[in-house]
């Protein structure tokens, strides 16, 4: 895995041998959406059809490259790319490089760059180093995700808000299961799948009842989108078969979901 990761980076990923020139260079932080390249941005897709290059994240569809400009280098950093997923530090410094010899870079990352997409690091770091950048926000799979099985992540009378929230942390980054549990709102968790007896029994032991509605979905908004609509207690069972990416969405609000399938069910049936 190792070398095939060393071997694409002198082969594709190398800026050097890149002449850009006759440009000032950019780069563009651009969210591709939850899946669904339907769901891409108008903004998104000019943009891309204007990069030099294109960093493609491996949740990005890949149907979404048809807005790049042909010939443009479309380099992957994610483990579709044949190697693990890159480290953070030299995509960063692979972005930094193309920029300085003038290049329009497009960092094409999965819903919006800014929700658990580490593109508040990369801004920082860019800017750091003198180079310009720009955001183009995407829908986070936290909104579009549900909605597709007909969950809206607050509504009127069952939650005043809503909360994205990581599951994947542990230990002193770990959220406070027990008090999220007592804030009334939505609780919308990203990258917990894998943790969900953990989650499950600190969300009850924090005073939410284990009736309570959820439900995590795959792969939303996508050909091979697979959810299951459950209970908080149950939610551990319901998604064992489960893999990432998957959203969890528990509170009154996955209960809608239902009312959007039964409707769906007598429509086809009509
Ligand atoms: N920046 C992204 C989130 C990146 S973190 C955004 O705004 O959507 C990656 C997590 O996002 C996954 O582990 C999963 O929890 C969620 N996710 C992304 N795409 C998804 C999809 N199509 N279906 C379900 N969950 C998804």
């Amino acid at each position: 895995m190792k070398e095939e990761g060393r071997k694409n980076r002198s082969t594709t990923h190398d800026p050097r041998s890149t002449p850009f020139s006759g440009k000032r260079g950019k780069v563009w932080l651009i969210g591709a959406g939850p899946g669904d390249p339907e769901l891409l941005t108008l903004k998104a897709a000019r943009v891309l059809g204007e990069a030099d290059v294109v960093l493609v994240d491996d949740l990005v569809h890949r149907g979404v490259l048809a807005y790049a400009r042909p010939g443009a280098r479309i380099v992957e950093v994610g483990k579709r790319g044949g190697c693990r997923s890159t480290p953070q530090a030299f995509i960063e410094k692979l972005m930094a490089r193309f920029a300085w010899r003038g290049a329009v870079v497009a960092r094409l990352k999965g819903g919006d760059p800014f929700v658990f997409g580490r593109g508040g690091e990369e801004l920082v770091t860019l800017r750091e180093a003198g180079i310009e950048v720009e955001v183009v926000s995407g829908i986070t799979a936290g909104i579009a995700v549900p909605a597709a099985l007909g969950i809206p992540v607050t509504h009127r009378g069952l939650a005043r808000g809503a909360i994205f929230v990581t599951g994947h942390a542990a230990g002193v980054d770990e959220p406070d299961w027990e008090q999220l549990a007592r804030c009334g709102l939505t609780l919308v968790i990203y990258m917990g799948v894998a943790r969900l007896a953990s989650i499950s029994t600190r969300l009850q032991a924090g005073g939410l009842p284990g009736n309570t509605p959820a439900a995590v979905i795959q792969n939303g908004t996508l050909s091979n989108e697979r959810s299951s609509i459950t209970t908080l207690a149950e939610l551990p069972v319901a998604a064992r078969d489960f893999g990432s990416p998957a959203i969890v969405v528990v509170g009154e609000v996955a209960r809608l979901a239902g009312v959007a399938r039964e409707a769906r069910r007598l429509a086809d049936a009509a």
